[in-house]
């Protein structure tokens, strides 16, 4: 099997070299541009297996990249930006970036985000027209409009059970609260907001309920990811 191509979009060299040492003794292969202008050209020419992007470049903001990229390709971009960016990172999820990572970030945790990607790559390839989902005990039969725990029915309201379904889609990979609220109420007011934190709460109780299994992970801030279990 190819060894990951990764592209590292990173205008700071510190940042640039511990990435790379990580990824060059974690038997990744990588490239790296430094500019917005050079990480979407190396993107088109080299078409890397996962983009790591910082959202602060000298030439355009990160979330311009995202876009561009978007609008040819759905190749894996994980957006790395400062906690001061909060609000940037929200609009790079929302632009289509699949996870982030906050600086100052581990080596460890880089290489968790990382294999988080390729597992949810992984599991895509696997799911062509699938009518069922599965994740550890949880079962999703999309025909029949149920979800099973250990195969008993697990009694779900429709916005709990949409909510189920666009997070099982993605499972991985996270959802920005803005994202989720579109798809169910078409619009992401402040009330829908408060009723998705609501909806979600009873949603984990009934998933998570007598056992130490987190199926969904809140992102406090950002959104909601299910996790790959
Ligand atoms: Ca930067």
């Amino acid at each position: 099997m190819n060894k990951p191509l990764i592209l590292v979009v990173e205008d700071d060299g510190t940042v640039r070299n511990l990435i790379t040492t990580t990824l060059k003794s974690n038997e990744y292969r990588f490239l790296t541009a430094a500019d917005g202008e050079s990480a979407i050209a190396a993107a088109s020419i080299r078409q890397p297996d996962i983009v790591l992007l910082d959202l602060g470049l000298p030439d355009m903001d990160g979330v311009e990249v995202i876009h561009r990229i978007r609008s040819w390709s759905q190749m894996p971009i994980i957006v790395i930006s400062a906690r001061s960016e909060d609000t940037d990172k929200i609009a790079a999820l929302d632009a289509g970036a699949d996870d982030y990572l906050t600086k100052p970030f581990s080596v460890a945790e880089l290489l968790a985000r990382l294999r988080v990607t390729q597992r949810r790559l992984a599991a895509q390839e696997n799911r062509t027209g699938e009518s069922t989902f599965r994740n550890g005990s949880l079962l999703i039969d999309y025909g029949a409009g149920c979800a099973y725990l250990d195969g008993v029915p697990v009694k779900l309201t429709p916005t709990e059970y949409k909510l189920l379904c666009l997070l099982a889609k993605d499972v991985g990979k996270v959802l920005t609260h803005t994202y989720l609220t579109n798809k169910i109420w078409g619009s992401c007011w402040e009330s829908d907001m408060a009723s998705l934190r609501v909806h979600m709460a009873t949603l984990r109780r009934k998933l998570e309920k007598d056992s130490s299994v987190q199926y969904i992970q809140t992102h406090i801030g950002i959104g909601y990811r299910m996790l790959k279990l």
